[in-house]
């Protein structure tokens, strides 16, 4: 946080609420669904998680009241951003017979503008992430960069963390350093917020803000600190795109292999997992065919499907492809891991496997 941070106090977190409202952005921020953190549309502040926290280990999250009144004393929730930029589900084109045949259109509703609140660091890089494959490449996915581009994104620096957390051996946490148009780092009686584009700035100067105070922008760095200490995971990520595709053939994946169920339970909540499928919908009478996309899983026996039949076939080969696809080969293709460090693929395996520790059993035993 720089001289620049302005404070806003916490009986005006409302105000900012309203604000985003008036400025035409749906809030999307953390609400308590199912016991769990889920982000839904809020219009108000007493939908978000406050005094709410969480516990999280290898398949194991609960939510626990928190000793305080904070808003965002949680960390990585089974839901991820993504969704709103490349959505669960959607209609890509429809086909339409006509007299004159048949009529192909593909949709073209207006983006949503979408204010999403609580974004934390590891987010933020799986955003980037996803920007490398669908926006900023040689091939763009349209209705992606609208969504994306409509979007402003009101970061949260973290003051606490799971056991599951790893940002930091990925580089990209605890600290939000760059692509939101607000952070904010909730203290004591409210909020020291910044903006880091021109949007989020126009946004800032409608709220009722003062200039924060030395011993508030010390709050925040201890804030911070709080949550860096609080990372106990260390990932080896030394040298790991040679020490998987240099081991397909190693016994550890024949090991994980007993233990894995194939459920793609640890893709579907990825921030950064991209793989979809296409169905084509008809209706009853056969004159209108609906395109749909939807998430797909690199677990999906399907998945691997060719005209000459499955190519995965057994869960060894497809654990294997998750894994040196998200830690090795995404950095051949985009020139980045796949992996942000989140833990939420540990958290929501049912059978608690857990990516680092895969990989140090690997480096333990070839080394
Ligand atoms: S692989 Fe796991 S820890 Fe890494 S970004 Fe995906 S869910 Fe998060
Ligand atoms: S690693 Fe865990 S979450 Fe992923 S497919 Fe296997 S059992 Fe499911």
């Amino acid at each position: 946080m720089t001289q620049q941070a302005r404070f806003l106090p916490r009986d005006e977190l409302q105000t900012l609420l309203d604000c985003l409202r008036e400025n035409e952005y749906d809030v999307i921020g953390p609400t308590v669904r199912q016991q769990a953190i889920v982000y839904r549309s809020v219009r108000n502040v007493d939908e978000l998680p406050v005094g709410w926290t969480d516990q999280q280990g290898p398949a194991v999250y609960q939510l626990e009241e928190s000793k305080n009144d904070h808003v965002f004393r949680f960390n990585s929730s089974p839901d991820s951003w993504k969704r709103f930029f490349f959505p669960a589900s959607s209609e890509i084109g429809t086909a339409t017979l006509t007299d004159q045949g048949w009529q192909f259109e593909t949709p073209q509703a207006p983006a949503p503008r979408l204010a999403l609140l609580g974004v934390r660091a590891c987010d933020l890089a799986a955003i980037a992430v996803q920007d490398r494959v669908f926006r900023d490449n040689e091939y763009v996915d349209v209705a992606y960069k609208r969504r994306r581009d409509a979007a402003l994104i009101i970061a949260v620096n973290c003051g606490t963390a799971a056991s599951t957390c790893f940002c930091t051996s990925m580089g990209d946490g605890p600290e939000c350093q760059s692509g939101f148009d607000l952070v904010m780092t909730e203290i004591d009686g409210g909020f020291v917020i910044e903006s880091g584009s021109p949007r989020g700035e126009q946004i800032l100067e409608q709220l009722p803000t003062e200039p924060s105070t030395p011993t508030q922008r010390d709050a925040t760095q201890c804030e911070i600190e709080n949550a860096r200490k609080a990372i106990t995971k260390q990932f080896d990520t030394h040298d790991v795109h040679h020490l998987l595709l240099a081991n397909l053939e190693h016994a550890n994946w024949d090991n994980v292999a007993e233990r894995c169920l194939s459920c793609a339970n640890c893709t579907m909540v990825c921030p950064t997992c991209f793989c979809s499928t296409v169905d084509d919908v008809s209706n009853l009478s056969n004159t209108k065919v609906t395109r749909v996309r939807q998430w797909d899983s690199c677990f999906n026996v399907d998945f691997s499907r060719t005209a000459s039949g499955i190519v995965r076939d057994d869960t060894r080969s497809r654990f294997r492809q998750w894994l040196t696809h998200k830690l090795a080969t995404w950095e051949d293709q985009f020139d980045t891991s796949g992996c942000v460090g989140c833990g939420r693929c540990i958290t929501w395996c049912p059978v608690g496997i857990d990516l680092t520790k895969e990989v140090a059993a690997l480096r333990e035993t070839t080394s």
